[in-house]
């Protein structure tokens, strides 16, 4: 996605350790017309597909999960990362490495919000090491919901998180693909 990929080179910043900052229009502040754009994206990629609920992992996947769930006309479902006093103990639970916090976090969506006929598209910010979109696919899994792809707005594809979802057989879709982030700079995928 042209846009997408014009935005990360004018305001991204590399950081040490393979981190790309983009809290001016993603993480943080939220550009709502490029989430807009994003959204329709990925509803006209996975418009075919019967989706019936976008999933996705608080806080920085709700942004574009949420435009994309408007696009489709169905519903978001944030799995949460903290027991709250209203989350009951009725929940399906995976756990979750952060790779840029580097800490384990337990995510959990409620039983009453999946259900076996639901057709799910997973949406995330970023795709990394592919630890919380597989957090979200085991939670699928104890659901027995069907997960109808994956849609991701920044992949960095030198990681190992592209390879595990291709493996599994699950559609993918990235709108940015980065080839490294070598010396402060952010080179694309060019198929
Ligand atoms: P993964 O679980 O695929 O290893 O990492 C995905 C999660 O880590 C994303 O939801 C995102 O919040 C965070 N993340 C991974 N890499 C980056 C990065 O380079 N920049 C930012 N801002 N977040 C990242």
């Amino acid at each position: 996605m042209k846009l997408l990929e014009d935005k990360i080179k004018n305001e991204g910043t590399v950081l040490p350790g393979n981190v790309l900052k983009v809290d001016n229009f993603l993480n943080h502040q939220v550009d709502t017309d490029l989430m807009d754009k994003i959204g329709q994206e990925f509803a006209s990629k996975f418009g075919d597909s019967k989706v019936t609920k976008v999933v996705t992992v608080e806080s920085s996947g709700i942004a574009p999960a949420m435009m994309t769930a408007v696009h489709l006309h169905v519903p978001l479902i944030f799995a949460r990362k903290h027991k709250s006093l209203t989350l009951t103990d009725n929940l399906y639970t995976a756990s979750v490495y952060s790779y840029t916090k580097q800490v384990s976090n337990d995510i959990s969506i409620d039983k009453r919000f999946l259900n076996p006929e639901d057709k799910i598209l997973i949406i995330d910010d970023f795709l990394a090491n592919g630890q919380a979109v597989s957090g979200l696919l085991e939670i699928a899994k104890l659901a027995k919901v069907q997960v109808v792809g994956v849609g991701i707005v920044i992949e960095k594809s030198f990681q190992k998180g592209h390879e595990i979802i291709k493996k599994s057989g699950i559609r993918l879709e990235s709108l940015a693909r980065i080839a490294s982030l070598d010396n402060g700079k952010v080179t694309f995928v060019r198929e």
